[in-house]
């Protein structure tokens, strides 16, 4: 299955009140939601979730971050959905994403760049996995 990724809102982009405008450039670039929700995590959570990124040096900073605040998490369905989707919010720089990108658009540094996106089908399956159960997924 290849067309269905995952989204998350990041609380930078909550609180600035990008929410609404993030799901609206969701829609209008062809994707269904097949579920979305506000939460908050907790440190724990975070580190769970992130568990890849455990050896990074920005490790502490992005999970502190990724627990400051509510989030919308989304799960999407488009032919192509990984890339789609990474293509539509840009690189993980803002100050590198191209113009028109979600991250261009809405995010302000490296570490709070507004929107995450699944790196691969695989990884997009277990991430919804965490979120959602399955009858949420509709
Ligand atoms: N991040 C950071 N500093 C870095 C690289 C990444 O704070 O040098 C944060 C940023 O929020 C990014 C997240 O960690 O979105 C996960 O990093 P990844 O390399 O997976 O980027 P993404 O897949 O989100 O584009
Ligand atoms: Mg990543």
């Amino acid at each position: 299955m290849n067309n269905i990724t995952f989204a998350i809102i990041k609380p930078d982009a909550v609180n600035n009140n990008f929410t609404g405008k993030i799901y609206n450039h969701i829609l209008k670039s062809g994707f269904k939601v097949l579920s979305a929700k506000l939460i908050k995590m907790s440190k724990h959570q975070a580190q769970n979730f992130y568990l890849i990124h455990n050896d990074k040096p920005f490790y502490n900073e992005l999970t502190d971050f990724m627990s400051s605040g509510k989030c919308m998490v989304l799960a999407l369905k488009k032919d192509n959905a990984v890339n789609e989707w990474r293509k539509t919010i840009g690189a993980t720089n803002p100050d590198d994403a191209r113009e028109g990108t979600i991250r261009k658009l809405y995010a302000n540094s490296l570490a709070e760049n507004a929107v995450h996106g699944s790196d691969s089908s695989e990884n997009a399956k277990k991430e919804i996995g965490f979120f959602f159960s399955e009858i949420e997924l509709i």
